[in-house]
């Protein structure tokens, strides 16, 4: 049994998928406590509703997906999700696991494509990344940096430089919504020449920075 905060269909709005419909499937809970955390509503375990595994599949299917999302909160934080990302690709769907990049990824399918968080200064949150998952990437992987500030872009340039010269992973740096101007991220990678790649939120492009459930 997992805790779902909620199962629905949008469009994923980050990554080398963004554009696509997808599935979300947002696990309830999550120990971390970011500043600039984009979903609140779903931090407590208890905000979630108790649902087996083939009830979640069963729901997910009723939406005829190509692409599948499981996100949270954190949803490593509960054990039985590594279950549920192998039923998922057992049945061949392109499933993606987004995470905080503070619980071990080790037993995830290799077949998920991970979108794996590093969690910068300005989250507050910095201390809670365990850098041996990066060992674990893989092509298909991704690694995103939230910034909040030229500081946050700063701590991060060195952590690409220091850590990540051989990634087999692609590189994400996505502006916090209303904090951190794209055009000064964009001026920031294009003057470092950095191997990476901008990442906007197209959800709330399209839906605005409040909307739940989009
Ligand atoms: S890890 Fe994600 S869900 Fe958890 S507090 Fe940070 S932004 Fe929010």
């Amino acid at each position: 049994m997992l805790k779902v905060y909620e199962i629905y269909q949008s469009i994923q709005g980050e990554g080398s998928q963004a554009g696509m419909p997808c599935v979300f499937i947002r696990l309830a809970g999550c120990p971390l406590r970011c500043s600039y955390c984009d979903t609140p509503q779903a931090l407590s375990p208890d905000s979630g509703e108790l649902m087996s595994i083939d009830t979640i599949v069963d729901t997910v299917m009723g939406y005829l997906p190509s692409l599948i999302l499981v996100t949270g909160g954190e949803p490593l934080a509960q054990p039985e999700c590594i279950a549920l990302l192998q039923h998922l690709v057992e049945l061949r769907y392109h499933v993606q696991l987004e995470t905080s990049g503070a619980f071990d990824i080790t037993d995830t399918p290799p077949s998920v494509q991970k979108i794996l968080d590093i969690k910068t200064p300005a989250s507050g949150q910095e201390e809670q990344n365990l850098w041996g998952n990066l060992a674990l990437l893989q092509e298909h992987d991704e690694i995103k940096f939230v910034l909040a500030n030229r500081d946050d872009y700063l701590w991060c340039k060195k952590i690409i430089e220091d850590r990540l010269p051989d990634t087999p992973a692609s590189i994400l740096l996505s502006p916090v919504y209303n904090m951190l101007q794209a055009s000064d991220l964009c001026a920031w990678m294009l003057e470092d020449h950095l191997p990476v790649r901008l990442n906007m939120q197209l959800h709330k492009i399209i839906w605005g920075g409040d909307a739940v459930g989009v």
